[in-house]
């Protein structure tokens, strides 16, 4: 597959603090699976995203200073009807902290929650990190950290070194997941690492669902910071 040409995909960011629309495009332009959104000002422009993108679906504050949206209750997931958007829509805006927006997204699942990670070191280069991912991720610390950019059997080395792997292999009747589709998001955020170089402090997809073998995975929740 092509590698698209990071830079410029990043020229008209910000510096510091991306959003997790801004994050999700960046790695969208990578060809990294994300989940499909639109950003709603108002609760009528909520309902109609909604709409747009088909229920369920999950509504999330948007504010540059939040780092952790779900301790601070701004993630309203499996809202089913137009009726839930609208209240999950007021609740969030009846929250101390001031918003710009909401984001609606559509409500996705998987079998497993991954995290993958992008970071550059100043004079160490670009590493990328796969792991356990949600919440959890802090207190389980099953990850593995390597150099970008990355070939697809490195990845595949680092999914088979993490606790998480007998999982991803299918344990106890539970099905064999699409570790085909991790190897390639991680390969293809490696590439976006190593070409925006300098430019990336850190980026973290967390989690990324993982879906049974041949139904892939998406990114639903996304961070960066740049320089
Ligand atoms: P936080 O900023 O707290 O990390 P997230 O956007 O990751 O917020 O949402 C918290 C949790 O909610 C995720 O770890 C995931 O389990 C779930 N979640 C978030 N967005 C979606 C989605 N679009 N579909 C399904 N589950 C989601
Ligand atoms: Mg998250």
């Amino acid at each position: 597959p092509a590698r698209p040409a990071g830079l410029a995909l990043a020229e008209g960011l910000p510096s510091g603090a991306l959003t997790e629309a801004e994050a999700k495009r960046l790695a969208a332009g990578y060809g990294i699976p994300v989940t499909r959104e639109s950003f709603a000002a108002t609760e009528a422009e909520a309902a109609a995203a909604a709409e747009a993108i088909g229920f369920p679906v999950v509504l999330k504050g948007v504010s540059r200073a939040v780092v952790h949206k779900s301790d601070l209750g701004l993630v309203k997931l499996g809202l089913g009807d137009t009726g839930a958007v609208r209240a999950a829509h007021a609740a969030l805006r009846a929250a101390p902290l001031p918003l710009d927006g909401v984001l609606v997204q559509e409500m996705a699942c998987g079998e497993a929650e991954l995290i993958l990670g992008a970071r550059h070191e100043p004079g160490l280069g670009a590493f990328v990190l796969v792991g356990t991912g949600g919440v959890l991720v802090e207190v389980l610390r099953d990850v593995q950290l390597a150099p970008a950019p990355l070939r697809p059997a490195d990845a595949r080395a680092m999914l088979r070194r993490l606790a998480l792997w007998p999982v991803l292999e299918g344990v106890r009747g539970r099905p064999a997941l699409d570790v085909e589709a991790v190897i390639d998001a991680l390969v293809r955020l490696s590439w976006l690492a190593t070409d925006l170089g300098e430019r990336l402090v850190e980026m973290d997809l967390n989690p990324i669902l993982l879906r049974a073998a041949g139904e892939g995975c998406i990114a639903v929740d996304a961070r960066a910071t740049l320089r």
